[in-house]
């Protein structure tokens, strides 16, 4: 069942999206190569603290996992696509990291994810990149009241699919409120007017996840998901709100 927010929800759920964002912004300019995934986990959940927040992977328990989340961050490098886990890996010239993070304010979930370049990325990885953020971009676009979920998704995947790139399988977007994963499932992927109408109050996680080459994916034991055709991966996310007015980004500073 969708939960369709308050006014005074969303309210809070923007104030939890602007302190979330400012983190976002600190936390984008510090990955240098040289340094362990490890210490831009550190460093996240410092500025999450230091926000007024609640990191809100930390001890997450999806349905279905074996044991809680143990980190702030989800860090996922090049093929990884999703829920990578900081570790010692040591960043490299040329490789594209992806930063996934959540906040908790006032028992409100705020989740944002963005792809960056470490040092000098090859062309392609920086045509991915770029696709893949016009693409959220589109999506949130799509999201007025009034439109389908459907779409949403095919404003991302027509983006994508155009620019010769693939949304990967089996991973979507999600509403998003006083838990960190609520109904609907937002596809990367649709038909323009499938799908569950959108009606002000409905608050959303639209994240596309993207591939050079094939969509399929493969889930590793540590449960992040990798490229089965190891290509890189680009991912990009934003909480938006549906309101009469249009999509509001809640995840901004
Ligand atoms: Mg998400």
């Amino acid at each position: 069942m969708i939960k369709i927010k308050t006014e005074a929800e969303i309210k809070i759920m923007r104030e939890a999206g602007k302190r979330l964002a400012s983190v976002m912004e600190e936390l984008k300019v510090f990955p240098k190569v040289g340094m362990a995934t490890l210490d831009v986990n550190e460093l996240a959940e410092k500025l999450i603290i230091k926000n007024g927040g609640v990191p809100a992977f930390l001890g997450y328990k999806p349905y279905g996992a074996a044991s809680p989340y143990p980190f702030t961050t989800c860090i996922s490098v090049n093929s990884t696509v999703v829920h990578g886990l900081p570790s010692e890996y040591i960043l490299q010239e040329g490789d594209l990291l992806k930063i996934d993070l959540g906040l908790i304010y006032e028992k409100y979930y705020s989740d944002m994810a963005m792809t960056l370049p470490l040092g000098e990325i090859s062309p392609e990885a920086r045509r991915l990149v770029g696709i893949t953020e016009e693409a959220l971009y589109l999506g949130i676009k799509a999201a007025q009241a009034g439109n389908h979920l459907g779409d949403i998704g095919f404003a991302i995947h027509s983006r994508v699919k155009s620019a010769g790139f693939s949304i990967v399988d089996g991973l979507t977007g999600h509403g998003i409120g006083t838990k960190l994963h609520e109904d609907p499932y937002v596809y990367n992927f649709g038909k323009p007017g499938d799908g569950e109408r959108l009606v002000p109050g409905m608050v959303l996680a639209i994240e596309p996840m993207t591939a050079v080459g094939k969509r399929a994916v493969t889930q590793l034991d540590d449960d992040s998901f990798v490229t089965a055709d190891d290509s890189l991966s680009a991912h990009f996310e934003h909480t938006i709100a549906i309101t009469e007015g249009g999509p509001i980004i809640l995840t901004k500073m």
